[in-house]
């Protein structure tokens, strides 16, 4: 098991040059990183605009698909 490569904690698989991986809650650790595509079908899907483990809101605008910082 490599468990030293970052990946997505919704569909396991690591950050591409087209798909790369951001960190938009204060996680840590193995479920620190997702693809903003993963992320914007999750708050899709439950509705939620904050991390369910951390209560951290999501630093991250869905409409604003290219943007995660807070500008
Ligand atoms: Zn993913
Ligand atoms: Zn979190």
């Amino acid at each position: 098991m490599d468990t030293d490569s970052d990946i997505c904690r919704v569909c396991r698989s690591e950050g591409t040059l087209d798909k790369p991986l951001y960190h938009p809650c204060v996680c840590t650790g193995s479920i620190k990183f997702i693809h903003q595509e993963c992320l914007v079908q999750w708050l899709k899907h439950s509705r939620k605009e904050y991390c369910e483990l951390c209560k951290h809101r999501f630093a991250f605008t869905p409409s604003k698909s290219q943007c995660i910082c807070r500008c």
